[in-house]
């Protein structure tokens, strides 16, 4: 690999550390490339999707990868907070150039109680949860909450593993057997020991993420709220903008800068939404988790955006001045799981965008994502329609997105925020019935077959 960089030779950063080698790595190199920036992984799978892009060191290998790269940063948020508080340590002793997001900001995307009691401390809403350390306390909670309620490891949970929902009475003993090893660290997600939280059930709408950067001196610029349909907790397609939620934009961006601000975020984050109903009919958001990285519902911004996710976080973390984040085309991004497609097939779409995480093929795992941006807004159903055909794996996209986003709703939110709260109200009421079902068949099945399931490398663990 040469180490030639496009900028003069006083620049102190050249190569970016990335704890982490899968896709969102490969995607982050892709964009670090044209700014004059190589980049170097910390990931056990050599032939990850980022050795494409970069040399690779295993984890034995830390020391090398510390001498390789100036600054650091991660893709995979399960990485041990020890290896970045090394690396944020020798920032701080000058020796490098940072490491972002900070620490903390991993230690509380980790640990779900954490997380939820930083929401609240900083006045965000989020459904109603319990800490569960046996069963007693899983029976107390039940009662306390109300079934249904969803039972989670507080760690280790990823892609909806690690979870369990409790419909009625007879599900408490068995929703203990299944997750309660996880309370003494036995678990296989959870190598040391953590309690359980127990959350209300949420009748959500729909799920909306929106994701922000946060540079160096503290401005952060935040990215249209997108709406996510999942299948069995894994991403399975986005549409940007999520059409009808203007009104709730600002709240979501007062919640995500206020995050950011309150960790000393530098990067690219995204908080996951669920979108409710009060008793009179009116939306409202609560926070279900952030990412601290890149994501997955953020992916149509390399085509979408006027500046991607992928080169912001790069801008930030080498502190470079953050890139306009403003949409310049609807779009929907869907995940390929598990099997690829006719790549021909797909790019006779107009207006379809394909990117190969270049993996084997494994069932509903991600390998590839396609971006579709037709010239002409009104077509972007039929295309989504033409690619559903061609997708030889099909799950979890039957569900309808909210309508097509019309010319005059892809325009800011402020500009259509009058006329929107009507469609809202009527895409909500569609989603309401075609959403709820599959979200608690989702969690029903993770819950099954996830505690055995840990045989994923870090790179397809980490990929949400
Ligand atoms: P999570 O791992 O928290 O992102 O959960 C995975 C998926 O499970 C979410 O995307 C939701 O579809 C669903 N889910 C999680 N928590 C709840 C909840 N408290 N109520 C209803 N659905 C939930």
């Amino acid at each position: 690999m040469t180490t030639a960089n496009a900028y003069p030779v006083t620049q102190t950063i050249r190569t970016i550390g990335i704890l982490g080698g899968g896709q969102l790595g490969m995607m982050l190199a892709e964009a670090a490339m044209p700014l004059g920036y190589q980049c170097v992984f910390l990931e056990d799978n050599a032939d990850c999707p980022a050795s494409l892009y970069g040399k690779v060191f295993h984890s034995e290998q830390l020391e090398a990868f510390i001498a390789a790269a100036d600054v650091f940063t991660l893709e995979f948020e399960n990485t041990p907070t020890a290896t970045v508080e090394q690396l944020a340590s020798l920032s701080k002793s000058g020796s490098k150039q940072g490491m972002f997001p900070p620490p903390i900001a991993l230690d509380i995307a980790q640990d779900r109680l954490k997380e939820k009691g930083m929401f609240n401390e900083l006045d965000i809403a989020t459904v109603p949860f319990m800490v569960v350390n046996s069963e007693a306390e899983l029976k107390q909670a039940c009662d306390e909450l109300g079934l249904p309620i969803v039972l989670k490891t507080s760690r280790g949970g990823y892609d909806g593993k690690g979870q369990f929902v409790i419909k009625e009475e007879s599900d408490i003993t068995v929703a203990w057997h299944e997750l309660k090893d996880a309370v003494s660290g036995k678990g296989a997600l959870t190598p040391t020991p953590a309690p359980l939280i127990a959350e209300g059930f949420i009748n959500f709408s729909r799920e909306v993420s929106i994701i922000a950067a946060r540079a160096q001196n503290g401005q952060v610029r935040c990215y249209d709220l997108v709406e996510n349909h999942h299948h069995n907790g894994i991403l399975a397609k986005t549409r940007a903008p999520a059409v009808g939620t203007s009104h709730l934009f600002q709240q979501a961006t007062d919640a995500i800068t206020t995050v950011m601000n309150h960790l000393g975020y530098v990067g690219v984050m995204a908080l996951e939404l669920f979108v409710s109903k009060d008793t009179r009919g009116n939306d409202y958001l609560l926070a279900n988790e952030i990412a601290p990285r890149v994501h997955n519902s953020g992916h149509w911004s390399i085509e979408g955006a006027i500046t991607s996710q992928f080169e912001n976080h790069i801008r930030a973390v080498v502190n470079l001045p953050l890139g306009d984040t403003d949409n310049v085309h609807p779009a929907i991004m869907l995940n390929v799981l598990g099997q690829y497609p006719d790549i021909s097939a797909v790019l006779n779409i107009d207006g379809a965008h394909y990117h190969s995480y270049h993996k084997a093929e494994r069932e509903d795992r991600k390998i590839a994502h396609i971006t579709l941006m037709p010239n002409d807004v009104a077509d972007l159903d039929i295309a989504l329609a033409k690619l559903v055909a061609v997708l030889p794996n099909k799950v979890g996209l039957d569900k309808k997105l909210a309508p097509t986003v019309t010319e005059n709703q892809a325009k800011t939110p402020e500009q259509t925020a009058s006329t929107e709260t009507d469609h809202a109200v009527e895409d909500a009421a569609v989603n309401v019935k075609e959403s709820q079902p599959e979200g608690l068949g989702d969690i029903d099945q993770l819950s099954n077959d996830q505690l055995s399931n840990d045989q994923l490398s870090n790179t397809d663990k980490a990929q949400k």
